[in-house]
């Protein structure tokens, strides 16, 4: 991490914003603790998303042809969900293996399908990779190595491959003589002989340069447990690794005990886990986060326009709460990088401190779903077909591979007389990532004058006022002359309209203000002499630095009303 980065995370562990989790054992990678002040702030931004997109949602910038009116509602489901809802998603397979990807040919490979065998021609050698099996596997890997070396098949026996006692693939690569081959002799997994630092010398199947594979990643992302005490696979669970699939199960509850109709919309803020293989980035990449995510409900006809209305007003929350438009992206996925049932997907995405520069890391994905979750719990787990079509996939024996829920998931429009399975448009955000680039975006350093006229060097935390985990701050100039008593009232006055608000009566005043620059706290309200004989207050702003007398009986209206701009 660099050195800005550096400063955000010791400001956030020296004010309370976030602390590792059990740091007093040592830590543990990627799970933190949410402080004090980390704990409001966070709940700041989950409120903020809870308005914009339930509470207070507006719905009068609608795509053309939709309804002026639109339910948002919400939910809050249990974090272990029936198993069969993670293999009917294709949780249960997707984030189960570990997946190579070919960097030069964009393919993905399941790591432990690639075979290979190690081949020599005048001095080169390389571990010649296939995804097929047995047989056919030794064919391609004969095939590829010809091509790989430029030789054609008449000049064969100038390769020689290695057959390679299990020693590692490394340890092979620097024997120096190859043991000869025998040509059935089967393949070997790459998975068994694969040594850290090794794919350099790697040929992917389809690639043509040598050392394209990634590393391996392990997509056994699920976190494990049992329920009850049923030992084996029957008690186990998983806890959830989105929250969206709370959603999808609860479309027909929503659907037969709201006056919904859609389009209509069903949100949920919660933690979600992963059991990320390389957590990393402070919070960005943790193995216990939270999720904030929306499944909107749309007719399919509709669905493109609802997408891009998404897409723009999610974007828009994040400028709307101070993320600046140089740092924050809108990316439109590319055709190739699409989900097989997604006809758009869009990131927001933020320029963060520990990235290099021009790089952005994701805070949300806009993805226009189709109706491959709905129909998924109705039908079974679904696969692209040769086609192009989503079926139910099948096991060896014909049957489906997961048995969907049965229950029927269509819409029907009793206004229309018109059936159908709605599509669903998914804005999801990360709470935590969210935080993050509001503390990364808050965070500055200038200089101001002290009460000397000495100019003092200040870290101050330019968040949004309604993000700011405190929003005012009471002094008493001095601990006399009726002042504190004064401040005191004050403070109890802005406490009780709900404002969290800090008493402090420590310290030179130009300290006091800098500990709340610190912690972004945007308005300060002093208590001099003048206040005791005309019954008014200092407000300072924590960004312009004005300072201005008003009647300390209009502070809880005057914070008040800053908020709301
Ligand atoms: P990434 O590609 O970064 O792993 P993703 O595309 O898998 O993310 P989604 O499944 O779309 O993420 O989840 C939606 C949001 O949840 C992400 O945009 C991000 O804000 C948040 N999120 C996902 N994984 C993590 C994580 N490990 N730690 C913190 N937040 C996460």
């Amino acid at each position: 991490m660099n050195d800005r980065m550096d400063k955000i995370v010791a400001l956030c562990k020296r004010r309370g914003f976030i602390f590792q989790s059990s740091e007093i054992y040592g830590g543990l990678n990627g799970f933190w603790d949410y402080g004090p002040l980390g704990v409001e702030l966070k709940r700041n931004v989950k409120d903020a998303w809870w308005k914009d997109m339930i509470t207070n949602h507006d719905e009068y910038l609608v795509p053309p042809g939709a309804p002026q009116t639109f339910s948002m509602v919400g939910l809050d489901c249990s974090l272990i969900m029936h198993p069969q809802v993670w293999k009917c998603s294709g949780h249960y397979d997707l984030f189960h293996d570990q997946m190579a990807d070919c960097r030069e040919t964009k393919k993905r490979y399941r790591f432990d399908h690639l075979s290979g065998r190690w081949a020599e021609h005048k001095g080169k050698r390389v571990f010649i990779t296939t995804d097929k099996d047995a047989d056919e596997g030794y064919a391609h890997v004969r095939k590829r190595a010809l091509q790989f070396f430029g030789l054609r098949e008449k000049e064969a026996d100038q390769v020689v491959f290695g057959t390679g006692p299990h020693g590692g693939l490394a340890a092979q690569l620097g024997k120096a003589s190859p043991v000869a081959h025998t040509p059935t002799e089967p393949v070997e997994k790459l998975l068994d002989i694969w040594e850290a630092d090794c794919l350099a010398n790697v040929l992917a199947p389809d690639a043509e340069a040598v050392g394209t594979l990634t590393e391996p990643r392990e997509f056994n992302l699920m976190f494990k447990t049992t329920i009850g005490a049923l030992a084996g696979d029957e008690g186990t669970a998983f806890l959830r690794p989105e929250t969206a699939q709370g959603m999808f199960v609860n479309f027909k509850n929503v659907l037969d005990t709201q006056r919904v109709r859609v389009p209509f919309g069903i949100a949920q803020a919660g933690k979600s886990f992963r059991n990320e293989i390389t957590p990393r980035n402070f919070t960005f990449r943790s193995r216990e986060f939270e999720q904030m995510e929306m499944e909107f409900f749309c007719h399919p006809d509709q669905s493109y326009e609802w997408y891009k209305y998404w897409r723009d007003r999610r974007y828009a929350w994040y400028t709307n709460l101070g993320l600046s438009k140089e740092k924050l992206i809108l990316r439109d996925h590319a055709k190739d990088e699409l989900s097989h049932y997604s006809v758009g997907t869009a990131d927001v995405e933020y320029a963060f401190p520990f990235l290099e520069d021009g790089k952005y890391g994701e805070l949300e994905g806009i993805a226009h779903r189709g109706d491959f979750d709905l129909r998924s719990h109705m039908e079974g787990k679904l696969v692209k077909n040769e086609k192009g079509h989503l079926v139910v996939e099948l096991d060896a024996n014909g049957k489906p591979k997961y048995q969907g829920s049965g229950r029927d998931l269509t819409y029907f429009d009793d206004q229309t007389r018109e059936r159908y399975t709605p599509h669903v448009i998914e804005p999801a955000a990360g709470a935590d990532r969210a935080t993050l680039a509001f503390l990364c975006e808050a965070y500055h350093e200038d200089s101001q004058p002290d009460d000397t006229g000495a100019l003092q060097e200040r870290v101050v935390m330019k968040l949004h006022p309604k993000l700011a985990p405190v929003k005012a701050a009471v002094f008493p100039l001095v601990k006399k002359i009726g002042m504190p008593e004064f401040a005191l009232e004050l403070y109890r006055e802005i406490k009780a309209a709900g404002i969290p608000c800090v008493y402090d009566q420590q310290a030179a005043i130009g300290k006091r203000y800098r500990r709340q620059d610190e912690i972004g706290t945007p308005f300060c309200f002093t208590v001099d002499g003048q206040s005791i004989d005309d019954k008014t207050v200092t407000l300072r702003d924590r960004d312009t630095l004005e300072q201005r007398r008003i009647p300390a009986s209009n502070v809880v209206e005057e914070i008040a009303a800053r908020l709301k701009g």
